[in-house]
């Protein structure tokens, strides 16, 4: 352990993380990044396959963007946002407008993805408040989801590892089993079927609907349940299902917007547009934290009228509309423009599909393969005829991570599934790295563990 990491665990606790783990592996102490490579300060480097938790876009240190923000701060760092505005924020909305699914019209301000679910949360149980439908009080949490740490987000997510520690805090929500197209229980397939499972959903609605303020749904790929992946067919029989009943259908893009999925957003792939809709890590390219909340018309309409009705919405942060944030989420919009980044995308997400297909598939633990644009992801488990998943007291996606590091590859992956996220500036190169390091590093576990 280098004095830099002795102090690190002396100060610091790191995030969703046993902090006795790193007495046997420290915390890496990155000096520096370059495009997909962090370089530690003994000078090892690592390729981020993970985009830093799923929010770089263009590499580390991109050039573009350090121009951006370095301009924005030396004009201006930050100004309250009630009452005053400024031009990045102005250019950031109407340009974020423009490019998501029609019907989103206005937008608000958060300054992570979890605080953009808290906001979206209030907003449609307050609309429901003040459109007279004093009933609707109740949030559908969908098995395995997941928007974030906060007690709303943590009270409308389904995996059990985060939040049953908090349950006696949490809201009340109404469960429905959700989509899980690898043990699919009707014996379906994810690119042909009708989304059959929707009826979980389907039967809490229309027992509950009187009830149900909204839906939350992180669109196409559920992403720390494991980058479960999901028929587009389920978002188009929600928003159908959610317009009749008078629900509001919240799509959370915080992890799967901006480019990911090989669509702007991944509500195109249904072809839907929500009422609301959050965003936050590619946002700002992994530079910044910043969230975004947009909402239809209908729902700003609800808040607006005098003050004395007290209708407005009372919600707000220190950092809304911050500056630096705001540039930076600018040039990233600009980058997709001027640079062709969907095309790039997916040009880059057929080499990265063809690449696992041919080096991953025959190995024997290797059961489920998902991809959905940038996303792909393989589930290990333990027999491929049963599905039968590896106890997780295992670790073995953890154990794979220390074998991938020591090869110069960031893997972190979401229990027994091992994915891959990369950077939009990935090279064919790079990708060959990336997973036949993959593959090193399951042979290797298996091999040592028979
Ligand atoms: N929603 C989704 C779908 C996410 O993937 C995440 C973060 N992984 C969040 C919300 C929470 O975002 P943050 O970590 O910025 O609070």
């Amino acid at each position: 352990m280098n004095e830099l990491q002795k102090k690190d665990l002396e100060y610091i606790w790191h995030p969703c993380s046993q902090m006795k783990d790193y007495e046997k592996l420290p915390p890496i102490v990155i000096k520096n990044g370059k495009g997909v490579y962090l370089e530690d300060v003994d000078g090892n480097k690592y390729i981020d396959a993970v985009s830093s938790w799923w929010v770089n876009l263009f590499g580390h240190s991109n050039d573009r963007i350090n121009k951006a923000l370095y301009n924005q701060a030396s004009t201006l760092e930050h100004v309250i946002f009630a009452g005053f505005s400024h031009e990045k924020a102005i250019e950031l909305c109407e340009r974020i407008i423009k490019v998501a699914p029609k019907g989103m019209k206005k937008v608000l301000f958060g300054d992570n993805g979890s605080s953009a679910v808290e906001i979206a949360l209030k907003l449609s149980f307050q609309y429901h408040m003040q459109v007279g439908k004093k009933k609707k009080t109740k949030f559908i949490a969908i098995s395995d989801a997941y928007h974030g740490e906060t007690m709303g987000a943590l009270s409308v997510g389904g995996v059990d590892l985060f939040s049953s520690m908090y349950k006696p805090l949490l809201i009340e929500t109404i469960k429905v089993n959700g989509p899980d197209c690898y043990r699919c229980p009707y014996n379906k397939n994810r690119e042909t079927c009708n989304a059959e499972c929707f009826e979980s959903m389907e039967k809490a609605i229309k027992e509950n609907h009187e009830e149900i303020t909204a839906v939350i749904i992180e669109p196409m790929i559920q992403g720390a349940a494991g980058m479960k992946m999901y028929s587009p067919n389920y978002l188009k029989k929600l928003k159908k299902l959610c317009d009749e009943y008078d629900i509001n259908l919240i799509a959370d893009e915080i992890a799967v917007g901006f480019g990911r999925t090989g669509k702007m957003f991944a509500c195109e792939h249904a072809g839907i547009s929500p009422d609301i809709m959050t965003v936050s890590k590619g946002l700002t390219a992994g530079y910044m934290p910043m969230s975004l909340v947009l909402t239809a018309d209908k729902i700003y309409d609800a808040f607006y009228d005098d003050y004395e009705t007290m209708k407005a919405f009372l919600h707000s942060h220190s950092y809304s509309g911050n500056p630096l944030g705001c540039a930076v989420a600018v040039e990233t919009l600009k980058i997709f423009e001027e640079e062709n980044i969907l095309d790039t995308i997916d040009k880059k997400s057929k080499y990265l599909k063809e690449k696992i297909e041919s080096t991953l598939l025959d190995i024997e633990y290797v059961g489920d393969y998902r991809q959905l644009g940038m996303i792909g992801a393989i589930e290990l488990v333990k027999n491929k005829e049963t599905k039968e998943a590896f106890p997780w007291q295992d670790r073995i996606g953890y154990k794979i991570y220390q074998l991938a590091l020591k090869k110069g590859v960031l893997l972190r992956p979401l229990g027994n599934v091992i994915y891959f996220m990369p950077p939009y500036i990935i090279t064919k190169e790079e990708i060959d790295i990336v997973v036949d390091t993959a593959r090193e590093c399951i042979e290797e576990y298996f091999s040592n563990n028979k």
